[in-house]
């Protein structure tokens, strides 16, 4: 049977690691780490997350600076609030709750960010950086980051490991891919297009899963020992559950775990790891603003 990874524990592990950090800042330069969160609009998702992460900067000592914009509000107006944000010393880190409404291009608005600031790191030129040999990007995106924690923190060997993404997109499967090839592993990506898909996973010492796919990949697609990280999260309808629905990864769970040697669950895996690699971003951004 699979270890399971415990993303809960470990999360809070990195939480109490961050605080400890933060009550240094303040005692011995004074400093206390901003975070601003923007939201824009009012859809109730954004408006989870987003009370989820003030909450989460709260319980460690960072200031959570409350950006809570209009529906409506123009393009050119967003701009100028992240360009206010980027120059107000109190704030080390910007996070712009995705998605945007659709008069906005999400991509312009990410690209405003100052690098700096970046804790998403979905700027392009964090991600670009990310991507070539010798650079080092300022920010590394937070679900990714929280994977390669996952793996280092369960004592799981990357380097010269045959690794396989199951996903390409800009804030999981392929930033993931670059930490797992930084971090000398040989790395294949899966996608949609991809045929034969579960012939590429089984060759896998180390499995990310990040389709978006609810139990895609089964039990006779893992090789045995493999390490399986679930960063999907898909709510399936569940009749017996008050609320009618239940979360599943991309992994089947029960199957998954009789071969794998490492397996983290949904919930309770990656999930809780996000937000820990936001508050140690923005940490990161605090500290690095007093070297300089
Ligand atoms: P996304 O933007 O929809 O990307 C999904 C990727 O999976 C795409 O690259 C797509 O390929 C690929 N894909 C879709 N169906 C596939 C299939 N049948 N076989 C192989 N590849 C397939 O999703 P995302 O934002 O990366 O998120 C992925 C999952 O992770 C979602 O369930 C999301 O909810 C979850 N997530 C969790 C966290 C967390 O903190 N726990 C954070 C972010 C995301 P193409 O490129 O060819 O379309």
């Amino acid at each position: 049977m699979a270890q399971i990874i415990d993303g809960k524990a470990i999360a809070a592990d990195i939480r109490r690691e961050v605080a400890a950090d933060v009550a240094a800042l303040s005692s011995a330069h004074g400093l206390v780490p901003g975070l601003a969160v923007v939201i824009v609009g009012s859809r109730k998702d954004s408006q989870t997350y987003v009370n989820m992460k003030r909450k989460a900067c709260a319980e460690v000592g960072i200031c959570s600076i409350d950006v809570d914009l209009p529906e409506d509000i123009s393009e050119p107006a967003l701009v100028a609030e992240v360009h206010r944000l980027n120059a107000d010393p109190a704030v080390h880190g910007i996070l712009v709750q995705l998605p945007l409404p659709k008069h906005i291009n999400e991509e312009k608005i990410l690209s405003e960010i100052c690098i700096e600031k970046d804790v998403d790191g979905f700027h392009p030129l964090n991600i670009g950086k990310l991507a070539m040999k010798g650079r080092e990007p300022l920010f590394v995106p937070c679900t990714p980051k929280g994977c390669m924690e996952l793996l280092s923190r369960s004592g799981v060997t990357v380097k010269g490991k045959r690794a396989v993404v199951v996903g390409r997109s800009n804030i999981v499967g392929l930033p993931v891919s670059l930490l797992l090839l930084k971090a000398d592993a040989t790395v294949s990506i899966v996608h949609s297009r991809t045929p034969d898909p579960e012939s590429i996973v089984r060759e896998a010492d180390i499995v990310i899963a990040a389709a978006g796919q609810a139990m895609m990949i089964k039990g006779d697609w893992i090789k045995p020992g493999a390490a399986v990280i679930d960063v999907g999260t898909n709510s399936v309808d569940d009749p017996t559950r008050k609320s009618g629905y239940r979360l599943v990864g991309d992994v089947d769970f029960a199957a998954v775990s009789k071969v794998a040697g490492y397996l983290t669950p949904v919930p309770g895996g990656v999930g809780p790891m996000t937000v820990a690699m936001l508050l140690k971003n923005t940490v990161d951004g605090a500290k690095r603003g007093i070297v300089e």
